[in-house]
């Protein structure tokens, strides 16, 4: 039977032999469980299930099985090492960099990607995310915000970094209403899902501070109605205490980083619903680099001033009732150390239970994807599974060796 038009899901019947399973919500592990796939989705899923004929039973009954993982932040197109060279490379090169970065974090347990911004004149994260949606290319889902829309001098504004004469177009930037509302509206037509903004400096960019809101209330509230009305969510990279509460107020669906969020707007972030997307083991390398000396320079000053803060942030979001989704920033540093955020979560103080939750059911809420991130039947056969139990040892989550997006297997045990 030919494989659907414009889906990537397999086709064809399997039986998972599961030893324990997480389901993506209960607080349980339960026990030995068989799960039926049929063409790219859950079938069945019971104690012990009828095997069909012809369907290949594969032997997970020394794992512990899970909804595939969901990073709701990574930079496909960006490597931080080398921001400088690749803003001379063309957009298909960047894809498919993005390409081979996506099918590597996926053999680590990554079903579904978030991908927040490029730094390119055109959409390459648009069409990889076309081309692995529609199956032309294997890899996990991909959903994606184009740019990082930014004020002059904003986070996103990467003209720092180059002599004035090279003139790149490789920022978004904008300034007042009429600029931000032509740059929403842009972000629409060429296909991206989500609008990323930045509302406060960032740490790797140059010319700005994180402990400095960017962008004007009018400002906000007109990016984030511009992208209302056009029906998009709209994710803020946010900082200082005074931008996060201002994101949360005009209505943004997920705070990235947040951080140096404070009691007050965690509790309006959990009032309001808004998403928390806290990036930790990012800031565990950030301080690993400050200590080896290769931070890069116009990182130094603000977060030598900041780190010790930002932890006590972290400690604050893990110790409230915020809704958290998993997302690591990957390109700003190696997608290898992407599933070491699952520990660095624990580590600041959210049960193994959250955590896992993070990044499979209450990120595919924040994705609005209800297919994704529970293993149910009727639900995408998203699936991974790991020798040990993550409950008692989160670390497990770091030896997923199977692999399963929409029905294909895109790893096995028996895989080098
Ligand atoms: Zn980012």
């Amino acid at each position: 039977m030919p494989a659907p038009r414009g889906t990537a899901d397999g086709v064809g019947t399997c039986v998972l032999v599961c030893g324990a399973v997480f389901d993506g919500v209960a607080e349980e592990l339960s026990g030995p469980t068989e799960i039926v796939v049929r063409d790219g989705r859950i079938a069945a899923m019971e104690r012990t299930v009828e095997h069909p004929d012809g369907a290949e039973v594969l032997d997970l009954s020394e794992r512990t099985v899970s909804p595939g993982f969901i990073d709701t932040h990574v930079h496909l197109t960006m490597d931080a090492a080398t921001l400088g060279r690749q803003t001379l490379a063309s957009s298909a090169a960047k894809a498919l960099t993005g390409l081979s970065l996506a099918q590597e974090y996926l053999r680590y347990g990554f079903t579904t990607l978030r991908d927040l911004g490029t730094m390119d004149p055109e959409f390459p994260t648009v069409d990889l995310r076309d081309a692995l949606n529609a199956g032309h290319v294997a890899g996990p889902r991909l959903v994606v915000a184009g740019h990082v829309l930014s004020s002059t001098a904003g986070h996103g504004d990467v003209r720092g970094f180059y002599a004035p004469r090279w003139d790149l177009p490789v920022s978004t930037v904008g300034d007042g209403a009429e600029e931000i509302r032509r740059l929403v509206r842009r972000e629409h037509a060429y296909g991206s899902d989500w609008i990323k903004t930045a509302n406060a400096g960032g740490y790797f960019s140059a010319g700005d501070d994180p402990a400095r809101p960017t962008w004007f209330d009018d400002e906000m509230q007109v990016l984030t109605a511009t992208a209302a009305q056009l029906g998009m969510p709209v994710a803020v990279h946010t900082g200082a205490a005074a931008a996060c509460k201002q994101a949360i107020r005009f209505g943004a669906r997920s705070l990235e980083h947040a951080y140096l969020i404070d009691e007050e707007g965690i509790e309006m972030a959990t009032h309001a619903g808004t998403y928390v997307v806290p990036t930790m083991q990012m800031t565990q390398e950030d301080l690993q680099a400050l200590a080896a000396g290769t931070l890069p320079g116009q990182a130094v000053w603000k977060f030598s001033r900041d780190n010790q803060h930002i932890l006590d942030s972290q400690r604050l979001v893990a110790a409230s009732d915020v809704k958290i989704a998993y997302g690591t920033d990957c390109g700003m540093f190696p997608f290898s150390h992407g599933i070491l955020e699952f520990q660095a979560m624990v580590a600041a103080g959210l049960s193994p239970h959250r955590a896992l939750k993070a990044a499979t059911s209450v990120a595919a809420e924040l994705l609005e994807r209800d297919d994704l991130g529970v293993l149910a039947p009727g639900k995408c056969a998203d699936v991974v599974a790991m020798p040990g139990d993550p409950f008692s040892d989160i670390a497990a989550t770091a030896r997923v060796d199977f692999v399963m997006r929409g029905g294909t297997i895109a790893r096995r045990p028996s895989d080098p």
